[in-house]
């Protein structure tokens, strides 16, 4: 093969070579943004602990709410030490105390019992006419497509009616949550303007966490706000965000090592 004509058959299978590597470049660049994008679309809900452990008095977790805002600015639980219900919104943390009272929830605060994600809606719903807590909670069971996803549900509104709670902060040694929550406070409001953030999980993630509905309501001016126990619900604005992603941390305290998760009982 003469020396210019291998140069030129070079050039022309370099040539080659360089086109074929540019379109795999523009193929991976079309292809690998969508999968990448569909990868981080895929809706995950948080957990630090579990409800069972809860259930059972593990009332102190580490990870922190600076920790737990990776992973979502939406959900609900509660603080270290049982200290009041945790509503999280738009990125912004409250705690509120058996008194009644909102407040921030320091970085630092850790949460033995929180299930967080970043909120995006797919799906708007509306309630026409009056229902109370359980039509509520039928309404939304006719809506959803399935009920093997967890959702996030955001609903807003002035609400007819809202009966709530709050938990009292609880000192060791702990007793079970059932224990703790005889001296719940109880709040009641009439034509109350605020938000209420919660989950559906399904029924085969009991233990892990609420079965079924589990909502947590806070005003809209922020000042007061808890567990939701019944209420009224008129011309309110339902947002759905369907959940395919689970991640869970777990306590790395003794008192979640030592405990008996399988039966409910401490050892
Ligand atoms: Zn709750």
């Amino acid at each position: 093969m003469p020396y210019t004509f291998y140069l030129f058959y070079l050039m022309k299978i370099k040539r080659y070579f360089w086109i074929a590597i540019l379109s795999i470049t523009v193929l991976l660049g079309v292809i690998l943004p969508e999968t990448t994008q569909a990868h981080t679309s895929l809706n995950t809900l948080f957990q630090t602990s579990t409800i069972s452990a809860l259930a059972i008095g593990i009332y102190e977790g580490n990870t922190s709410f600076k920790e737990l805002k990776k992973y979502g600015d939406f959900g609900l639980g509660t603080v270290n030490y049982l200290d009041g219900e945790m509503i999280g919104l738009d990125g912004k943390f409250y705690q509120i105390k058996a008194d009644g009272v909102a407040s921030v929830v320091p970085d630092s605060m850790a949460s033995p019992f929180a299930a967080v994600t970043f909120f995006k809606p797919e799906k708007l719903i509306n309630i026409e006419g009056q229902i109370n807590y359980q039509q509520l909670q039928e309404s939304l069971d006719r809506h959803l497509p399935t009920k093997n996803y967890p959702y996030a549900i955001r609903i807003q509104g002035n609400f007819p009616y809202l009966k709530f709670r709050t938990v009292p902060k609880q000192t060791p040694p702990y007793r079970p949550l059932v224990e703790a929550l005889k001296r719940q406070s109880v709040f009641e409001l009439r034509n109350v303007n605020g938000i209420i953030v919660g989950f559906r999980t399904p029924k085969y993630m009991q233990g892990i966490n609420v079965n079924g509905y589990h909502f947590h309501f806070i005003t809209a001016n922020r000042k007061t706000g808890g567990h939701i126990l019944d209420g009224q619900f008129q011309n309110a604005k339902i947002e759905i965000d369907t959940i395919s992603n689970v991640e869970m941390n777990l306590p790395k305290t003794g008192e979640f090592g030592k405990a008996d998760l399988g039966d409910g009982k401490l050892n």
